[in-house]
């Protein structure tokens, strides 16, 4: 049952004073498949529209062990300490609410998860990334409503889930390891061209020689990049998020960034076609809900899959039936 608190009014008033509470409660009722949560939820959403927005949204990315949870913590302290509230999201369409994945346990930033101006969420759980993309584009609107002037949203560097980070953000930023180029440490070069940003990290120590040829080797590549702004060239630099150098240097590359593009108008127009295109997903994704629950076409399905599989159909004519008994109920 929904508690009383948890009413759109209560939620709503909760999260405009910055009610941590009120916040999580919120994007526990966005991530809930049921339709009485969503409903609140949306109404929440829909009325705090006009709150949301005005924070920078940051994108970051990198293969398992590149140090994205020590960057962060690193970064987002530097960031607190501007004065900024700073929401952590994350995006893994493979985590699991109970295991250590992707930011599941908070002991992965433990101090800047321990900060009344930070607010870490981990992802919302396993499944198919469109559905995950939006509950965490749906929390990064609650965290922004809630006074969170600056929204990271991580993940992990396994294909899709970057461009669903990329589609959601402002920045996108690429974290990599010393040593190894691309290919070796698994980055994809549709992945490359996403980042506004190229951060080598653990620039110390031992590596940090090393460090200094992989940015000369990312500076050159990024420059054959189709570039993704007019007003701004994606930029390389080293960092080490182990002992803090480089990290405010980053921190600077995001405000030039927002600066820039902001100054441009290319902001505001990138995220007017991130909104548009997240109405058609939200389109797609409804309907073919939908689809698969309407009584005629299931019944129908599991013989439409196996006429195809089995060469008695071809898919267009089974699709076309399938949505013509659908569109007829
Ligand atoms: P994630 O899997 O990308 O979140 O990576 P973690 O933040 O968990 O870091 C993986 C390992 O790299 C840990 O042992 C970190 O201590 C280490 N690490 C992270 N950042 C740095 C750094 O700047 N320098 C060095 N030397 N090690 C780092």
């Amino acid at each position: 049952m929904t508690r009383e608190v948890d009413t759109a009014p209560a939620l709503i008033e909760g999260i405009r004073a910055g009610d941590r509470r009120s916040l999580a409660r919120a994007i526990t009722l966005a991530e809930s498949t049921r339709d009485d949560h969503r409903a609140v939820a949306d109404e929440v959403l829909e009325t705090l529209l006009p709150d949301t927005g005005r924070s920078r949204r940051i994108g970051i990315s990198g293969p398992p062990g590149v140090g994205k949870s020590t960057f962060i913590e690193a970064l987002g302290l530097h960031i607190i300490e501007q004065g900024h509230r700073l929401a952590v999201l994350a995006i893994d369409p493979s985590s699991r609410r109970t295991g250590g994945s992707i930011l599941g346990d908070k002991t992965r930033m433990a101090d800047l998860s321990h900060s009344e101006a930070a607010f870490i969420r981990p992802s919302p759980g396993s499944g198919h990334l469109g559905g995950v993309a939006r509950r965490t584009r749906e929390a990064m609107l609650l965290c922004e409503a809630a006074g969170f002037d600056v929204v990271i949203v991580e993940t992990i560097g396994v294909g899709q889930s970057e461009v669903a980070v990329s589609d959601m953000v402002d920045m996108f930023t690429l974290l990599v390891s010393p040593g190894g180029g691309d290919e070796l440490q698994g980055i994809k070069r549709g992945i490359m061209e996403l980042a506004d940003l190229v951060v080598v990290n653990k620039a110390d120590g031992d590596l940090a020689a090393a460090a200094g040829r992989t940015r000369a080797d990312y500076a050159a590549a990024v420059h054959l990049l189709r570039p993704k702004w007019q007003a701004w060239t994606t930029e390389v630099m080293a960092c080490s998020a182990l002992t803090g150098t480089g990290v405010d240097e980053v921190w600077s590359a995001v405000g030039r960034f927002g600066d820039r593009v902001t100054a441009s108008a290319e902001l505001p127009a990138a995220r007017s076609q991130q909104a548009t295109a997240w109405l058609w997903s939200e389109i797609s994704d409804t309907l073919i809900d939908r689809f698969r629950a309407d009584p005629a076409v299931s019944a129908m399905l599991q013989e439409a899959e196996t006429a195809v599989a089995t060469g008695r159909h071809t898919p267009t004519h089974a699709a076309q039936m399938l949505l013509d008994r659908f569109t007829a109920g």
